[in-house]
C-alpha cells in the first residue's frame, strides 16, 4: 500500500497520530475532521496514499464511495440534517490543504451561510457547446 511519511492522513491511517475514527475497511477510512464546519462534518479517505482524484485507481474510488454512502447515511440518522453536501477538492485552486485522497461528508443546516455554495446564473450556451466539445475530446 502506497505510504506518504509525511503526510498527515497517512499518520491517521497508521494509527500514529489519534483521530476520532468512525469506520473502516481494507481501502477506506472515515474519521471526524478536527475543524468541523458544521457538527458533524467527517472525512472519508482512501487508505493508500494518492495526492489526488487523478491519481485514483477506478476500484479504490469505488470502494471509498462506497464508504462515503454508508457514513452519509449514518449521519443523516444521527443527526437529521436539513441537508448533506459532499465536497472532494483536488489542487490548490479547489483549496485543497491536505493532498491525500478524501471526500468531506458535510452535513448542512438552513441559514448556516457557509461558503460553498454559488448563485446559478445561466450561462452562455455557445460557450458551455465549446468547452463541453473539449472535454469530451478527452473522453
Ligand atoms: P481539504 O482542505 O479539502 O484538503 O480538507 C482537509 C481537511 O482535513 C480539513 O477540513 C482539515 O480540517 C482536516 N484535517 C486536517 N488535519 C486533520 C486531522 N489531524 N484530523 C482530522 N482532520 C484533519
Amino acid at each position: 500500500m502506497g505510504v506518504d511519511p509525511n503526510c498527515i492522513f497517512c499518520k491517521i491511517v497508521a494509527g500514529q497520530i489519534p483521530s476520532f475514527r468512525l469506520f473502516e475497511d481494507v481501502a477506506s477510512l472515515a474519521f471526524m475532521d478536527i475543524n468541523p464546519a458544521n457538527e458533524g462534518h467527517c472525512l472519508v479517505i482512501a487508505k493508500p496514499h494518492h495526492p489526488t482524484l487523478y491519481d485514483m485507481p477506478p476500484d479504490l474510488l469505488a470502494a471509498v464511495s462506497a464508504t462515503v454512502l454508508k457514513v452519509a447515511k449514518a449521519v443523516e440518522a444521527a443527526l437529521k440534517p436539513d441537508g448533506l453536501n459532499l465536497v472532494q477538492s483536488n489542487g490548490k485552486g479547489a483549496a485543497q490543504s491536505v493532498p491525500h485522497f478524501h471526500v468531506h461528508v458535510l452535513p448542512r443546516r438552513l441559514g448556516d451561510n457557509l461558503k460553498i455554495n454559488w448563485e446559478p446564473k445561466p450561462g452562455d450556451r455557445a460557450a458551455i457547446a465549446a468547452v463541453a466539445e473539449r472535454i469530451k475530446a478527452k473522453l
